[in-house]
């Protein structure tokens, strides 16, 4: 089966030019009038998870390359049976063995990150890149206003976070960022093979559910099917289980959402280091294998 790999010696090879890189900033391109011809307000859901069990795979063993993608085939025995990675493995090695020759995922990942101000988006690029590539801090005022790139190896993998401003609230145009959502669509093109939609554990608001909103406005409604809900403030269940919380919560917007997004959640404590940082990132990455399994490792198109 296919897995992320990672260790400290990874974060280390940040400083022998591996690693997390200096952000780039992304010029305010992209602005399109007549983009969403399909705006849906409200959540919408994209297809349910069931999907996942009865998603195709592809084999044998194949990383995609068109212009960014590797193609690399390994020997495989014809005709293993398809799984999904998060079904039981207990079948032993025969069933992880199908797997690994039949995974597919591209080389490089595009991860988007929105969310509100103050939610914590710039501080799980920073977690995700090992390294303080985007300025954050605690302010009354949005402190991102432009889009941010940063890069980093891991795993065999390129990381490609962006990080934005708060493009999807309405406030926004008022307090300065400079560039619309629409710049959000043109600086992950072809498309992010995931989106970070970043909360603060505890904070799920109107706010949260307008740039939900919004979301689906900019990119279409199937975004959600490439969307995880990333909880910033983890340290704040002090040892529970976030899936608890949310199994728990009476918060039904953020129990729909989670549902929708097909209770692909994780937690980052953007204050931790080390191999808890590395942990969480590992977490993440998990998540993000369900998302390219569902979509054969395909990035989000509006097309699609
Ligand atoms: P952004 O506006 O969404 O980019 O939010 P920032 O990354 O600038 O974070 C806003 C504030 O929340 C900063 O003071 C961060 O240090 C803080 N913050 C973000 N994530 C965490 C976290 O996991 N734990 C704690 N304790 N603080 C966090
Ligand atoms: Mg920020």
């Amino acid at each position: 089966m296919f897995q992320f790999r990672s260790n400290a010696s990874e974060a280390a090879l940040n400083s022998s030019g591996h690693g997390p890189q200096e952000p780039t900033e992304l010029a305010p391109n992209g602005e399109r009038d007549n983009w969403p011809e399909h705006l849906v307000p409200g959540v919408r859901s994209p297809g349910s998870s069931s999907a996942l069990a009865s998603s195709g795979m592809v084999s044998p063993n194949v990383w995609v390359e068109d212009e960014e993608y590797k193609l690399i085939l390994q020997d495989s025995p014809a005709g293993a049976p398809s799984q999904h990675p998060t079904q039981d493995m207990s079948a032993g090695t025969t069933a992880l063995q199908d797997l690994q020759e039949k995974e597919k995922t591209p080389k490089r990942l595009r991860l988007l990150l929105v969310g509100k101000s103050g939610s914590g988006k710039s501080a799980t690029g920073n977690s995700i890149l090992g390294s303080e590539a985007f300025e954050s801090k605690f302010s009354a005022r949005p402190v991102t206003m432009t889009f941010q790139r940063g890069c980093r190896d891991w795993a065999g993998k390129k990381l490609e976070v962006t990080d934005t401003p708060d493009i999807l609230s309405s406030r926004v145009s008022r307090e300065g960022a400079t560039q619309g959502p629409w710049a959000a669509v043109a600086c992950c093109t072809p498309g992010p093979h995931a989106v970070l939609l970043v909360t603060k554990l505890g904070h799920f608001t109107k706010e949260d559910q307008e740039v939900v909103r919004r979301l689906q406005e900019v990119f279409g409604v199937g975004i959600l099917a490439h969307t995880v809900l990333v909880f910033t403030c983890k340290e704040d269940l002090e040892g529970g289980s976030l899936d608890e919380y949310l199994r728990d919560t009476n918060n039904q917007e953020l129990a729909d959402l989670d549902m929708v997004c097909g209770q692909r959640h994780c937690g980052f404590n953007n204050r931790a280091d080390g191999t808890a940082q590395e942990a969480q990132l590992m977490e993440l990455m998990e998540t993000i294998k369900v998302i390219l399994w569902e979509h054969d490792g395909r990035p989000y198109s509006k097309e699609a």
